[in-house]
């Protein structure tokens, strides 16, 4: 193990690429673009979905589910949406050998589906608001696949929901944001800046794109999730229309969030390290590994007693645990293995531990390695999972503090980030043209401006005119 990974200060893409497969997280599918997520790396997404789902249920929202094919004349209504989607799209022209009357489009996201059926499940501002979400697959077509980051087929939930005022869909629209800031620190352990997209970044049909964004160890950022304000968009295209209590007709306004498992892969480059995965303990699929250590039979059966007593202990305290007792790999292997596997806390223990009472207790992130008698180690190890969950968020903090940037000059910011990447923070016109330039020189994006406009009290950094908005700009996923 862990002989195939480059270094990431050398090759960060290579090292993902090793790390991935390594670690055995996923793998190319058959089909050009699609991937295969093995265990390993789908328990990782189970655990971010059931941290999300647990809140969209707190937040008073149910889920649904609606078909993966999508009549082309109901996407075309949204005029912005389709034009935004088209050449991402997935296309069903046949169905036995036979032309269809009407093409098929595998869903990009779903709220031409949606919004068409909200047409007919809302009539009176007593239906409203609709608090949906569904957990599904969509398509995109990409030409340049990189496994969780950008495949032609992903798992994710959206979010579609319907209210009967503006501020009532803002609130809900900010709401979902915090939902998935709480989700990518307290979880993910992956701090973020928060706020609103340009209008040139906004989603396809949306009047504000709410993102939450991160920087990666090599200095790119990765949207890591959007909640998106609708307006009245797409009840206007799908005509979705209700009785006020005014009792006059009116547009329904919309809100749609997403979270995908890019994610996972948002993760291990967030966290991982020249020698592989380092897993927050709140999604990492093994919290704790014990690997037994002995020659003799005897041996054998003494460890595999205390074993199985700290197994049971461990995973009655609500830990995940599992005891590597496979025989075919020497203790040396295995250990090289779990930490390429990112598993936070690792416990090892062997006759002379049996004897003296104790085990070894080795920490992924701190690395760390202490013996602690076995009652101390299995009474601590709740708090020691939340150290290391603590640990990596921290770094991750402290990664992206180093790599922030006030911009000075638009000379300095464009040889800034071709040199070391990172946030760069500035003053700006607002203006799309000046943001295009911008971003064609640079190679970067606007990732984020502030929730509330926020007076930069400086001319913009490029154009000179006066500066309306302080954007942080970076390269990015
Ligand atoms: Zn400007």
């Amino acid at each position: 193990m862990a002989k195939g990974l480059p270094k990431q200060s050398e090759d960060f893409p290579g090292w993902y690429v090793a790390v991935v497969r390594e670690a055995d997280l996923a793998e190319h599918g058959l089909a050009r673009g699609s991937q295969v997520i093995k265990p390993y790396g789908y328990t990782i997404w189970e655990n971010i979905q059931r941290a999300l789902d647990d809140r969209f249920k707190a937040t008073g929202h149910e889920n649904f589910m609606f078909p993966v094919l999508i009549p082309e004349s109901v996407i075309a209504k949204e005029k912005d949406h389709v034009e935004g989607f088209s050449h991402e799209f997935w296309t069903v022209t046949q169905v036995g050998g036979q032309e269809l009357e009407e093409k098929l489009i595998l869903r990009p996201t779903s709220e031409a589906a949606i919004w068409n059926a909200y047409a007919n499940w809302i009539q009176s501002y007593r239906d409203l608001p609709l608090l949906y979400n569904q957990w599904c697959n969509v398509f995109r077509y990409e030409l340049r696949t990189r496994l969780f980051l950008r495949t032609s087929e992903f798992l994710w939930q959206e979010g579609h929901t319907a209210h009967a005022t503006a501020e009532e869909a803002w609130d809900e629209a900010v709401q979902m944001l915090h939902v998935y800031r709480e989700v990518a620190e307290d979880v993910l352990a992956i701090p973020v800046l928060w706020g609103r997209k340009s209008a040139a970044e906004r989603f396809a049909g949306a009047d504000e794109t709410l993102p939450i964004e991160a920087l990666m160890r090599d200095a790119k950022a990765l949207q890591c999730g959007t909640s998106h304000y609708l307006g009245q968009n797409f009840a206007k295209a799908y005509d979705v229309t209700f009785l006020n209590k005014e009792g006059e007709q009116e547009h329904a306004y919309g809100t749609s969030w997403g979270f995908s498992s890019r994610m996972v892969g948002g993760t291990v480059m967030s966290h991982g390290d020249d020698d592989g995965l380092r897993l927050p303990p709140a999604v990492a699929p093994y919290q704790v590994v014990v690997v037994p250590i002995y020659r003799s039979d005897d041996e054998r059966a003494s460890v595999r007693e205390v074993v199985a007593k700290i197994r049971d202990e461990l995973a009655g305290n609500g830990v995940r645990v599992r005891v590597d007792d496979r025989d075919q790999h020497r203790p040396g292997f295995k250990f090289a293995e779990w930490e390429l596997k990112g598993v936070p806390i690792r416990i090892e223990i062997g006759p002379k531990d049996v004897d003296a009472g104790q085990v070894v207790v080795v920490d992924r992130v701190t690395r760390e390695k202490k013996a602690l008698p076995t009652s101390e180690a299995l009474s601590s190890m709740v708090g020691a999972l939340e150290s290391v969950q603590k640990s990596l968020f921290e770094d991750a903090l402290k990664f992206r503090e180093a790599n922030t940037h006030e911009i000075e000059s638009f000379d300095k910011f464009k040889e800034g980030v071709e040199a070391e990447g990172g946030f760069w923070v500035g003053a700006w016109c607002g203006a799309a043209d000046c943001e295009a330039r911008i971003a064609g020189e640079t190679k970067t994006s606007i990732r984020v401006l502030p929730l509330e406009l926020e007076d930069p009290g400086a001319p913009c950094m490029h154009c000179g005119k006066p500066g309306v908005e302080r954007a942080t700009w970076a390269r990015a996923y």
